[in-house]
């Protein structure tokens, strides 16, 4: 960067400080304070992906929270420990920052990963050109530490113009926030915006809308007998799932759209019994509620009659999140997003999702959400997962331009 643009980005920066809503070129100051935070920020991501915190992991999440808050902390942050709303979960952490302004913004993340104990002694954190790798790197991790940094270039900027920065690391956010959701539920509420540090999609986009899931279990109850001596006397609960599982056929499996497909089947014993019981689970996403409740409704009109006689099947819904429909108040922070963006020259997609988010619940709460916001990555809950680390300043930028520029003008909820 040439020197002359310095000058133009930190007259913009003054322009800016007043007049928030143009948010138009550089903050010459926001990006040095970025830059300068990167080092730190990629050695502390280093140290949250080297443990292990797939959902349940008490031990391994109380490790990685133990990490965060004493920086949360030695942010001026009030911290309080939310014990989880059913067992076998860790503790929420809920920090909290407070102003002299009047906004009040929520930022979610989530330090669970899909990844169970053992993962990084397998692989571990590692750096490939540009893309950074590791269980949990870029969903969240990355996302985390970077709403710690933003917090920490507010501080060193002595930026105060909010009435509170409330921070949520959630510790189930891949199971659906279970151990969570009440909590949600009553941070939307009491926010003004809630931004959300899922992973920006490749190249470089923010989350304007998400699908919602649903699991539904099919339970096929069947009579056991010996598969030589006595199968006539069996009732094959397997036979009759894989009859029940016709029912979901003709919806899509992949799209844009609501998706349809068989996630697990559990099913005998023994190789010699035929089956008592048989368990198919379907996983479903759909960008308006009215299609989970359709597919259920198919799933729970073929469960009324059955192939194998003397079979009984139930059908049971776990709703994990509501999707995040496409709306105004989020398309009015994109925007704003794509402002802040445009003013390092850089230009922002929005984009969608299959993964769900807490940012749904939010949008139900009627609270305006963005998501997306923390670095760019791929490859989501496979070892193929990578943060793309061209991005990483860039977001650090982003986050906290946008925080500054919401403090100064909240949405009307
Ligand atoms: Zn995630």
């Amino acid at each position: 960067m040439g020197a002359s643009r310095v000058a133009m980005a930190a007259v913009a920066a003054l322009l800016v400080s007043t007049a928030p809503a143009l948010a138009a070129g550089k903050d010459a100051k926001v990006w040095a304070a970025a830059e300068k935070a990167r080092a730190g920020q990629l050695d502390l991501l280093e140290q949250v992906v080297n443990i292990d915190s797939g959902t349940g992991d008490i031990e391994g999440g109380r490790k990685v929270t133990a990490l965060l808050v004493p920086r949360l902390k030695a942010l001026g942050m009030t911290i309080e420990t939310v014990p989880a709303e059913i067992p076998g979960l860790p503790e929420n952490t809920v920090a909290t920052l407070t102003g002299s302004g009047k906004a009040r913004i929520l930022m979610i993340g989530h330090i669970d990963t899909v990844f169970g104990p053992g993962t990084v002694a397998k692989w571990s954190y590692s750096v490939e050109g540009d893309h950074a790798r590791g269980p949990g790197v870029a969903d969240e991790k990355g996302g985390v530490v970077e709403g710690l940094y933003a917090l920490q270039i507010l501080r060193d900027l002595r930026f105060t113009n909010f009435e509170r920065i409330t921070f949520l690391l959630d510790t189930s956010e891949e199971r659906g926030s279970p151990g969570t959701r009440a909590l949600i539920d009553r941070l939307v509420r009491a926010h003004d915006v809630e931004l959300n540090l899922e992973p920006g999609d490749a190249p470089d986009v923010i989350t304007v809308w998400r699908k919602g899931s649903m699991t539904l279990n099919i339970d096929v109850k069947g009579r056991a007998a010996h598969a030589g001596v006595a199968p006539q006397d069996g009732r094959n609960a397997a036979v009759e799932l894989i009859h029940q599982l016709a029912a979901v056929e003709s919806f899509p499996r992949s799209g844009d759209g609501l998706t349809v497909n068989l996630t697990t089947i559990q099913a005998g014993t023994r190789h010699n019994i035929i089956p008592e019981a048989a368990r198919g689970q379907i996983n479903i996403r759909a960008r308006q509620k009215a299609d989970l409740d359709r597919v259920e409704a198919a799933v729970k009109e073929s469960a009324k009659s059955t192939v194998v006689p003397d079979t009984t099947v139930t059908v049971s819904r776990e709703n994990a999140f509501p999707p995040l429909a496409n709306n105004p108040a989020t398309d009015a922070l994109a925007a704003r997003a794509q402002a802040i963006y445009a003013g390092l020259g850089l230009k922002l997609a929005t984009g969608g999702n299959g993964g769900a988010s807490q940012s749904a619940l939010a949008y139900e709460a009627g609270t305006p959400a963005l998501d997306g916001l923390g670095p760019v990555g791929g490859g989501f809950h496979s070892e193929k997962e990578f943060m793309d680390l061209r991005s990483v300043t860039p977001r650090l930028y982003l986050l906290t331009k946008l925080i500054m520029d919401l403090s100064a003008n909240p949405p009307k909820k």
